[in-house]
């Protein structure tokens, strides 16, 4: 009889036997069965939660799991969009929260190791400290971990200049699906030694191991960063303020956008406020030495002004910082509008995006529900919303048809089902039409590494 078999309790005990009592949760609390998606009705059930000290213990999970055929999840800070930490019953949690030893941080290399349990924030004001730079900024930085940045190649504003996390990424520290502890890459900022393992472990949503710690290559911290905010009446107005700034002969570090739905959810708690007839806001920043910043952000400002109801360019960090700050609040201000939302982050080629926010608006119309985008204009990423109310059966019924349809988006238009939150199991069914051969690659991969199916199963890949 397997441990599954047995129950929670057995699994419990097995696992306790590994990592001490202490750091087992069985019944697993509310918080480690679901994640962002709860705001879409998503939760999970587990045998256990298990919490290892460090990669050794890590490995004897792993290894223990794979023995008696119980499914793993690993779990950064939940604050995926797509399912992917959210467990099945039958499985186990495994959690990172203690894989956070000390970092390794070399200014002169621009090189930092981190565990893979560290906050991306923290890793991020630990970098500052010396005089270094990550630049991918999920707005969940204070919640998500860098293991499940790296598991997601998280993006954020500033991956339009400066690339998702597998752009900053040389090395990892994995335990394979079988239980093995590996090191892929490491301190050099460059290697094409084998095949690309560490390119495969990035953004592979847990489905082929845990990572256990991370080898970022930083850069310099820049000396100041310098944003834009622009509103305008329409979206016609304002997308041709997107075009303006990406004409205009600087690389802006980020090129955000909000239509009109997602800027009156978040509008009150704008610093300093903003027109009623606000209906579209567009944010562009310049980063970098003061000098350089100063003249981009100008150039930047110009191109945003023609026909704009107001332009603002905060110019202390405090005022730059409480711009961010509101920025990455507007997930949860669209959630507060109906108690629900169900986001996908469709990608599409830069200059269609116009077109993908037309369909949005389209989609909703036809299924009756209410609709909001906003997201990463210079990268074509739009976080295509449905408001809801999550209590509310039918309409979550309803709106869960019109999320679906928003992925024919990607296809409609040569673009992709999601550009940095992943497929987790809430995008599966949109997978399952992508090229079957492509598909058939990418199975035969997985199980390669994973011949027993116990990392994260039914993640990812559409099943065959
Ligand atoms: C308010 C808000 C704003 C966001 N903004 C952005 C944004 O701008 N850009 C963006 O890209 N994302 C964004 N996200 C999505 C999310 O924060 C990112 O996907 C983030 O990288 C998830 O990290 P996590 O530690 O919370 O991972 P989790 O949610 O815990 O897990 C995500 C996936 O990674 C796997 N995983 C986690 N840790 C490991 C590990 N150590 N080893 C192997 N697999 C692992 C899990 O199994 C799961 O499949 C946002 C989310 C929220 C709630």
């Amino acid at each position: 009889m397997t441990s599954r078999d047995r129950g929670a309790a057995a699994v419990a005990r097995d696992l306790a036997r590994i990592v001490g009592d202490v750091h087992v949760r069985e019944p697993v609390p509310a918080e480690l069965l679901q994640d962002a998606t709860e705001t879409r009705g998503v939760r999970g059930e587990a045998l256990a939660a298990v919490f290892p000290a460090d990669a050794e213990e890590t490995a004897a999970v792993v290894r223990w799991a794979g023995a008696q055929g119980v499914p793993v999840v690993p779990r950064g800070g939940g604050t995926g969009y797509s399912g992917g930490a959210v467990p099945d019953a039958g499985s186990i949690v495994l959690a990172t929260d203690r894989l956070t030893g000390p970092p390794t941080i070399v200014p002169e290399a621009w090189r930092g190791t981190f565990g893979a349990g560290t906050v991306t924030a923290d890793l991020q004001r630990r970098c500052l400290e010396a005089g270094l730079f990550f630049a991918p900024n999920p707005g969940s930085a204070e919640s998500c971990r860098i293991g499940g940045n790296v598991a997601t190649n998280a993006g954020g504003p500033r991956s339009f200049r400066h690339g998702s996390t597998r752009a900053w990424l040389s090395g990892l520290e994995v335990v394979l699906p079988g239980g093995e502890l590996v090191r892929l890459g490491g301190d050099a900022r460059k290697s094409v030694e084998t095949l690309d393992l560490l390119g495969l472990l990035c953004g592979s949503e847990g489905t082929l191991g845990v990572i256990t710690e991370v080898t970022l290559r930083l850069q310099p911290a820049p000396e100041v960063a310098l944003p834009v905010l622009a509103v305008y009446p329409d979206r016609d107005t304002g997308l041709a303020a997107i075009a303006a700034a990406m004409a205009c002969g600087v690389v802006p570090t980020a090129l955000e956008f909000l239509d009109g739905g997602a800027l009156r959810a978040a509008a009150q708690t704008f610093p300093g406020g903003l027109p009623e007839a606000a209906a579209f806001a567009v944010i562009a920043e310049a980063l970098g030495p003061a000098d350089i910043a100063a003249l981009e952000a100008a150039a930047l400002a110009e191109a945003l002004a023609d026909d704009a109801l107001k332009v603002v360019r905060p110019d202390t960090r405090a005022r730059v910082e409480a711009l961010w700050a509101w920025r990455d609040g507007v997930s949860l201000a669209v959630v507060a509008a109906r108690g629900g939302k169900l986001s996908e982050d469709v990608v599409v080629p830069a200059e269609r995006l116009g077109e993908a926010l037309a369909a949005v608006d389209r989609l909703g119309a036809e299924h009756g529900v209410p609709v909001t985008s906003w997201g990463h204009a210079g990268d074509g990423i739009l976080h295509a919303t449905v408001l809801v109310d999550r209590n509310d059966a039918a309409a979550l019924a309803g709106a869960r048809d019109a999320a679906h349809a928003m992925l024919g988006i990607a296809a409609d238009l040569g673009g992709a089902l999601s550009g940095e939150h992943g497929i987790g199991s809430v995008k599966l069914a949109g997978a399952a039409a992508l090229d079957p051969t492509v598909l058939a690659t990418q199975r035969a991969v997985k199980d390669a590494l994973d011949p027993r199916g116990t990392m994260n199963p039914g993640r990812k890949l559409p099943p065959a």
